[in-house]
């Protein structure tokens, strides 16, 4: 028989676990007693102090020490069982009370000295109601339950949180001391880290609340650390050589910059010398700029574009929508076509003909930038020396996708753009392995969007404001959740358009949160087809109105894009699909219908298609919310501009995940910590994770073997997909 002191010995081997047992902690993945050290106490109970009978407080759970005098079982009138039990000490008496455990009576027998731990509370008389209970032995052993601050674990209907407590104190008494230490010691003296043992020891049996903070800290520093590890060595080999080296300097920039009619913000000017920066190196560039809604993130794209046709190289632009990959070809041409750079369009749904020839352009060179949608990544697509990969809201497209765009290339240079502000917690996670710049003004002269929350009752009022608007020249977006009946059951912005089978686009916040549970049970939900009729045919007759969702046809699209920018549109009745980089400077207006269904930071993009002119721009949240949640989240809406704080709600309100709303964000499993409570940790490891990659990339030396180890086996082959 294998012995009981390996951190690898089955646990069927620790007493109390059969085969059954063996199997119900299987389904938990612990098999071995390593992995029951790892399965960490979800929260603790203080069951250390002693508290008198006389002294006792209502309501609360206390622990007691004292000795049955009486027990006796009875039926209640609601007709439960009741076993209760009569306990003394010093300074009095209480009834302890159990329901439906008659079999209690064979443990809990008159003068067995028990501790209780339970609340205090008033059923016929005060009680102390369904109590934890642990029978003193003789030999004065220590038992898990009682006396100390006990650890209470994630349960399962099988395995109780006691019966994983009994066996957690069996597996920690005889193996906590042999956790390898896998932090080199001069990070532990640093970072002022208690060592493993102590860490898992304390972590499940804390001798006090002091030793568990430092047990907790030491655990979550060593899972950030090995992720900050796994990020800094993707971005050190992501770094190596063999970048396509751009020399900055060169004619068409600079007739370029004189095309340039307005003055770039410090924020551009500091992000396009980045990019410079990089692009000029022996290395890819690897960059995400964020920067809010409106912040002027396609001109910097645009120089970044400009620079690598100056130096021959091919350049794309791959935006997740139709819509905004055509304003961006619209853009990109006005602005490129006079410099003599050639821009082409590359979306889904072009015919046979015109795609290979356009593909053959691409091939050949006589094309400088691809501007698209998802279709650029088609496996047809072949660039002649792509030098630069654009990716527009690069959250919404899914980590595999952004790798194949790599590809389409030899290590050319990328730049990842969005427009969600990622608070840094999360960007230090979930992007650790890019080199960030971020955009945080907005552009001189912008005024501040005006955000109004109103109810129904207020219908009226508001369209009658934004007739005024109308009559001022301005226009208008009137936001619906959803399409039409048929339509009900789907998100729509997470099926913006066709897409191939095996690719998907996907959408950072449409799809999550409490706002689409109820989609199709509550009947009053806007539909953007009837709204438009209504407002074509009642609210705004004689005005141009025009309608757009994601189910019409790309060109019927593009016509109601063109028709709304040129002014002949003047209400544009829509979905979601405008969410995103959409442009029209006299639009004044967005009104948003059920605005309690939608995420935080969508609600904070459709805001930001007004404002962009120079007129005062209105952002009316039309919305009843039935829950506090929905409440909540409206009014940080209409509190505040600043996309960083409104992200930072959002994540606090949702969690990491629901966050990016996918689960194809590159969010690594955390285990142990909170990457939202636990930041200043996170920030500790990742300064000492990339200051030991520096010295040590390939983690070589014998004082890093174990953490190595630690990283292939919790990463595997995920290193090289960390991030694309
Ligand atoms: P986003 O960051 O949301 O993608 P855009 O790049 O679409 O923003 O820019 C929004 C608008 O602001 C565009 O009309 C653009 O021409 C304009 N713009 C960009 N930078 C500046 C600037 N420095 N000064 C004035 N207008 C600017
Ligand atoms: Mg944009």
């Amino acid at each position: 028989m294998q012995e009981k002191n390996s951190l690898s010995t089955p646990v069927r081997y620790f007493k109390g676990v059969g085969p059954k047992r063996s199997d119900d902690l299987a389904r938990l993945g612990i098999m071995m007693a390593e992995d029951l050290i790892y399965y960490l106490p979800s929260r603790y109970e203080d069951r250390s102090k002693i508290v008198m009978i006389r002294e006792l407080k209502m309501g609360q759970a206390q622990a007691i020490e004292g000795e049955i005098i009486s027990t006796s079982v009875r039926r209640t009138k609601s007709g439960r069982l009741m076993f209760q039990a009569m306990v003394t000490d010093k300074s009095g008496f209480i009834h302890a009370v159990w329901f439906n455990q008659p079999y209690l009576k064979d443990y809990i027998i008159k003068s067995a000295k028990v501790v209780l731990y339970g609340k205090v509370d008033r059923l016929d008389r005060v009680q102390i109601i369904s109590p934890e209970y642990e029978i003193l032995k003789e030999d004065g052993a220590e038992s898990p339950h009682m006396r100390r601050i006990v650890p209470i674990y994630p349960a399962t209907s099988e395995l109780s949180s006691k019966y994983l407590r009994s066996l957690a104190f069996q597996v920690v008494s005889q193996c906590s001391r042999l956790m390898e230490e896998r932090l080199p010691v001069y990070i532990i003296a640093r970072e002022h880290l208690v060592d493993a043992k102590f860490a898992f020891r304390n972590i499940h049996f804390p001798v006090s609340f002091e030793n568990l903070e430092r047990a907790y800290r030491r655990i979550v520093f060593e899972e950030f650390f090995i992720l900050q590890l796994a990020l800094a060595m993707k971005k050190s080999t992501s770094r190596d050589a063999g970048g396509l080296k751009h020399s900055t300097e060169g004619e068409l920039m600079l007739e370029f910059r004189k095309t340039i009619a307005f003055e770039l913000t410090e924020g551009q000017r500091k992000a396009i010398a980045d990019i410079q920066r990089d692009m000029s190196s022996e290395r890819p560039m690897n960059r995400l700029l964020e920067g809010d809604v409106g912040s002027g993130k396609t001109i910097v794209a645009a120089h970044a574009l400009v620079l690598t046709v100056q130096n021959d190289f091919q350049g794309c632009l791959m935006a997740p929508t139709e819509v905004l990959a055509r304003q961006h070809f619209i853009g990109l041409s006005e602005m490129l076509m006079p410099l003599g750079v050639s821009v082409a369009l590359l979306v889904g749904g072009i015919n046979s003909e015109t795609k290979s020839r356009l593909y053959a352009d691409i091939k050949e060179g006589r094309v400088n930038i691809v501007v698209g949608t998802h279709a650029i990544i088609q496996e047809g697509v072949e660039f002649n020396k792509l030098g630069l990969a654009v990716v527009d809201e690069q959250h919404k497209f899914g980590v595999d996708q952004r790798a194949i765009l790599k590809y389409k290339g030899d290590k050319p240079h990328i730049l990842a753009m969005t427009a969600t502000p990622i608070p840094r917690t999360l960007a230090l996670t979930v992007y650790g392995d890019l080199d960030i710049s971020v955009i945080k003004e907005l552009p001189k002269g912008r005024k501040p969007i005006a955000t109004y929350l109103v109810d129904e009752a207020k219908r009226d009022k508001v369209y009658g404001f934004i007739r005024e608007e109308l009559e001022k020249g301005r226009q208008a977006y009137v936001i619906c959740p959803k399409i039409g009946e048929a339509s009900v059951a789907k998100c729509e912005s997470c099926h913006p358009e066709a897409k191939p089978k095996d690719l998907r686009v996907v959408d950072s916040s449409a799809h999550s949160g409490p706002q689409n549970d109820a989609m199709s049970s509550i009947s009053k939900v806007k539909n953007v087809t009837e709204t438009f009729e209504k407002l074509k045919n009642e609210v705004f007759s004689g005005y141009g109105i025009g309608l757009l969702h994601g189910k019409m046809a790309p060109k019927d699209k593009e016509m109601v894009m063109k028709d709304f920018k040129k002014g002949h549109i003047k209400v544009l009745v829509s979905t979601v699909v405008i969410e995103v980089g959409i442009d029209v400077p006299n639009a004044t207006v967005m009104l948003i219908e059920n605005a309690d269904r939608f995420g935080l930071s969508q609600l904070h993009q459709l805001r930001g298609r007004v404002g962009r002119g120079e007129h005062e721009s209105y952002c009316i949240l039309l919305a009843n919310p039935t829950t506090d949640d929905a409440a909540e989240r409206l009014k940080a809406i209409e509190e505040t501009l600043d996309g960083f704080r409104i992200a930072e709600a959002d994540l606090e309100i949702r969690g990491p995940g629901e966050f990016f709303g996918t689960h194809q964000h590159g969010l690594p499993e955390i285990r142990f910590g909170n990457i939202l409570k636990d930041f200043g940790i996170m920030e500790r490891a990742r300064r000492e994770a990339f200051d030991l990659v520096g010295r040590d990339p390939e983690l070589k030396e014998e004082h890093h073997r174990l953490l190595k180890a630690a990283l292939v086996a919790r990463f595997k082959d995920k290193i090289g997909v960390v991030h694309a």
